[in-house]
């Protein structure tokens, strides 16, 4: 997981009982105001802090999709130590033609 931080204080937000998360500075964070990438889901560790994590699978659906590959399920579980050792962008590569 990587934390988000604060834009000002630069340390993370955390959890808090309203299901907001706010910052040692008092800035505080809607789930709405979240803002990730592509295939970055947010997570929340088990001492409270606000991160990301990226999903692979999602991240792949999203390559295939811009490159407009068709690659089915079961390429991707045959492909899924390839994927894992040539990362996702050099292995989306080689499947063009
Ligand atoms: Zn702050």
């Amino acid at each position: 997981m990587t934390l988000i931080t604060c834009a000002l204080c630069i340390e993370p937000y955390y959890a808090l009982v309203t299901g907001e998360f706010a910052c040692p500075c008092g800035q505080v964070l809607a789930v709405a105001d979240i803002e990730l990438e592509t295939a970055q889901v947010w997570v929340v560790d088990a001492s409270g802090a606000l991160g990301y994590w990226v999903d692979r699978v999602a991240l792949l659906v999203a390559e295939i999709a811009a490159y407009g590959l068709r690659v089915t399920a079961e390429d991707i579980a045959r492909c899924g130590e390839e994927i894992e050792r040539m990362g996702v962008d050099e292995w989306v590569g080689t499947q063009v033609r």
